[in-house]
């Protein structure tokens, strides 16, 4: 059996953060990883000179996150350009005045979900859209792109604790590659589930099938829904962690097409796959000036894709691109990747969302037991959820609790 004193498990923005602060404490610490990979949600997949994010790829919060402040000293220059939702979208198939009057009524939805979730309604989401509004296929798959579910099943409190500083950007590497630079250096073993914390002892024997580790505390830093289906099990079971399922993760995906000639098409512009239905996906043409189009799927939609097989996400933007910027598309295109985030079962989903009733949920996941388990993770985070600064910051939290922990506990 091995030894450590802290052992993390899951090797995403989470557990990278929370392992490099324990190391940084001079406490030794080994990170395990169930993929053949770091990074978890956060993946840049790199096709020639492409570096494609396939997990997140937005600094959020820019200003504020310290994964910006900390990607130029790695070598990731962050670019300033305004992301492409913050300016109009290609104009051929969405006319300026109806972007404007769409606009619009994004706001009057916004303003409504703004006011319900300051009263602290538990309502859903799709209480906000105006019954028969023009628009409410569009900003219905526009909810699903933010949170992964749709507008029915998300609650106005839950949301309401989200915080986002209106300031967006990217690192033109790769926000995957960013967060696997910072986990250079670390004690990781990969390809190594764990499958089972024993936290019956006096130590915690941690089970994995490439043997047993030995540790005083361990952070748990893996989706909620590998806890919640018990392809990790804690003994004695821990029932607020298998009651996870409450707080699911969304479905979010993407595709990346190559395009043919691009220079014909606007730079870094979005352009919708139809604005009356809300089984569409949300295209970026020419994204950091890159020769392709990145596509978005996000919900049931994406979930059915998915269930589609492998080509499913390029059959269907190839032909939503084609209807909207000519037939001669269909030859121009050649798909480079695309994500499954819901098959993939390190994942099981995005990010994660609050039905109503589950705004509890947070709090509980992350709370530490009987001072040895401490839990990070986006699901994690009050008010940063669903985002890799928000799972960074709950692993520098968890490292710092379970740091404080092994000093008033014997060795
Ligand atoms: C399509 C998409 C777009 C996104 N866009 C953005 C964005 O623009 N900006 C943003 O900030 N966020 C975005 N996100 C969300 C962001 O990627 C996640 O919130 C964040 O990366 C989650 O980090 P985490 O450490 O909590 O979890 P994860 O990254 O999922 O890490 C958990 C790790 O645990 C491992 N693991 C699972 N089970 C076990 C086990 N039994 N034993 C050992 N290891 C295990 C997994 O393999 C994984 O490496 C996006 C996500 C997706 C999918």
């Amino acid at each position: 059996m091995h030894e450590s004193d802290v052992v993390v498990i899951g090797a995403g923005a989470a557990g990278i953060a929370a392992a490099r602060r324990v190391a940084e404490a001079h406490v030794p610490v080994v990170l395990l990883e169930a993929r053949g990979r770091v990074g978890g949600r956060a993946w840049t997949y790199h096709a020639g000179d492409l570096a494609l994010d396939l997990g997140c790829g937005w600094l959020h919060s820019a200003d504020e996150n310290e994964l910006a402040a900390l990607a130029p000293k790695l070598g990731f220059p962050v670019d300033a350009y305004p992301p492409p939702w913050s300016r109009p979208a290609y104009e051929g198939n969405f006319p300026a005045a109806a972007q404007n009057d769409y606009w619009r009524t994004w706001e009057r939805f916004y303003a409504c979900v703004d006011a319900a979730a300051r009263a602290g309604s538990d309502r859903p989401m799709s209480d906000c859209l105006e019954p028969g509004g023009r628009w409410n296929a569009m900003l219905g798959a526009m909810v699903t792109y933010i949170n992964g579910a749709e507008a029915e099943k998300i609650s106005l409190r839950e949301y309401a604790f989200y915080h986002d500083s209106g300031v967006n950007k990217r690192v033109r590497r790769g926000y995957g590659a960013l967060i696997e630079a910072y986990a250079a250096g670390l004690d990781i073993r990969l390809n190594c589930p764990v499958t089972l914390i024993d936290h019956s002892g006096a130590r915690l024997r941690i089970v994995t099938p490439r043997g047993d580790i030995s540790a005083r505390a361990a952070i748990i830093a893996v989706p909620p829904g590998v806890m919640a289906n018990e392809s990790l099990r804690f003994s004695p079971a821990l029932p607020d962690k298998l009651a996870a399922a409450q707080l699911p993760l969304g479905l979010a995906d993407k595709v990346f097409l190559r395009v043919e000639r691009p220079e014909d098409l606007p730079l870094d512009t979005r352009l919708a796959g139809s604005t009356t239905t809300r089984e569409t996906g949300s295209y970026t043409l020419r994204p950091n000036g890159q020769p392709m189009i990145e596509g978005y799927f996000g919900g049931e939609f994406a979930r059915t894709l998915e269930h589609d097989g492998q080509g499913a996400f390029a059959a269907f933007a190839t032909e939503q691109i084609a209807n909207a910027l000519g037939s001669d598309m269909r030859k121009r295109l050649a798909p480079i990747a695309e994500s499954a985030w819901a098959r993939d079962p390190f994942a099981l989903g995005s990010y994660s969302y609050g039905n109503p009733g589950a705004h509890a949920m947070r709090a509980k996941l992350a709370a530490p037991v009987a001072a040895k388990l401490f839990f990070a993770g986006e699901h994690c985070s009050a008010a940063d959820f669903s985002t890799a600064h928000g799972a960074y910051r709950s692993g520098v939290k968890a490292a710092e609790d379970a740091i404080r922990a092994l000093q008033v506990q014997p060795a």
